[in-house]
C-alpha cells in the first residue's frame, strides 16, 4: 500500500561537470523490505545514497520522506525527519567505548530544538534509545569495551548501532559487509534481517550471497543508469544484467 512507502525518489539526476553519476533514477523504499542496489564500481551507488541522505543536492528530481518533500534539505534536517545512514568509511570515535559512541549518536538526534522542551525526560529517553540500539545490533556484551579494540566486524555492527540510535524509519547502508570474513558477514546478514520488519532499508552491497539472501527488491545500476529493477528472481535471469554484471554463479 502507498502509505507503506517511507521514502520515494523520482527521476534523480546528479551531474559532476559533464558526468551524469546518477541519471534519471527512481526508487521507492517500503517498510519491511530491503531494496538492494548493485552495480560495478563507479555505477553511481554511493552518489545515489548521498542524494537520498541530503549529503549531495540532486541536479534534478525529487525525494519524499514519509510523504513530505525533502529535496534540497540539509543532511541534519533529513536525519531528524527519520533517515539514518552509514557511510562506506567509518564514523566511529576509536578512543571511546562502544556505549559512549552509541550514546553520542543518540544524543545528536535528541538535540532537535523542540526536544529541549522535554529536557527532564530526555536523559532517560536518550539512554533508553541507545541501549535498545546496542541490543538490536548485537553489541550489548561489548558495551564497555573501547571501540578501537573491537574487531572490524564489530565496528561495522557499531556503526549500525549508532545509526539505529537516532531512531530512523529509513536506513541507507553503503557496503556494510565490506572487508568482512565469512563469519562476520553471516552475523551482519542476520542483523540486517532483524532490522527489516521495523525499517525501510536501502542496501548497497557487493557481496552477492548477502544481496540474494536479503533483498526483496533489486536495482542494478551501470554508468549512473538503472539497467534493471525488480524482484531478485527476475534480476537473476535477466540477460542484460548477466551480460553487464552478474557472474554465472548466481544464475
Ligand atoms: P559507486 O558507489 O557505484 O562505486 P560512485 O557513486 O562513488 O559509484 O561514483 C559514480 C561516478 O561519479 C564515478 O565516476 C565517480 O568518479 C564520480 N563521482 C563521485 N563523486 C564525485 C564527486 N564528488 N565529484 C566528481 N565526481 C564524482
Ligand atoms: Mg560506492
Amino acid at each position: 500500500m502507498a502509505d507503506d512507502v517511507l521514502l520515494s525518489a523520482a527521476h534523480l539526476t546528479k551531474r559532476f561537470g559533464g558526468l551524469a553519476a546518477v541519471n534519471d533514477v527512481s526508487v521507492d523504499l517500503w517498510r519491511g523490505r530491503i531494496h538492494a542496489v548493485i552495480g560495478p564500481n563507479g555505477a553511481g551507488k554511493s552518489t545515489l545514497t548521498n542524494l537520498l541522505s541530503g549529503d549531495l543536492p540532486p541536479t534534478s528530481g525529487t525525494i519524499h520522506l514519509g510523504g513530505t518533500e525533502i529535496t534540497g534539505r540539509s543532511p541534519e534536517a533529513i536525519a531528524r525527519a527519520g533517515l539514518g545512514r552509514s557511510y562506506q568509511k567509518t564514523n566511529i570515535f576509536l578512543p571511546f567505548t562502544v556505549w559512549e559512541n552509541v550514546r553520542l549518536a543518540a544524543q545528536s538526534r535528541a538535540q532537535h530544538p523542540a526536544r529541549w522542551l522535554r529536557k527532564a525526560t530526555s536523559f532517560a529517553a536518550v539512554n533508553e534509545q541507545a541501549q535498545r540500539a546496542l541490543e538490536l545490533a548485537g553489541l550489548a556484551s561489548r558495551r564497555d569495551v573501547l571501540a578501537g579494540t573491537i574487531s572490524h566486524g564489530e565496528q561495522r555492527q557499531l556503526e549500525i548501532a549508532m545509526t539505529l540510535a537516532t531512531a530512523p524509519s529509513v536506513l541507507l547502508l553503503d557496503e556494510p559487509l565490506a572487508g568482512m570474513g565469512t563469519a562476520e558477514a553471516e552475523r551482519m546478514v542476520q542483523l540486517l534481517h532483524r532490522l527489516k520488519d521495523a525499517h525501510a532499508i536501502l542496501l548497497v552491497e557487493h557481496d552477492m550471497d548477502a544481496v540474494f539472501a536479503l533483498a526483496d527488491q533489486l536495482t542494478v545500476m551501470v554508468n549512473g543508469q538503472v539497467i534493471a529493477s525488480g524482484p531478485p528472481q527476475m534480476i537473476r535471469t535477466d540477460a542484460g544484467v548477466q551480460a553487464a554484471y552478474l557472474g554465472e554463479e548466481h544464475v
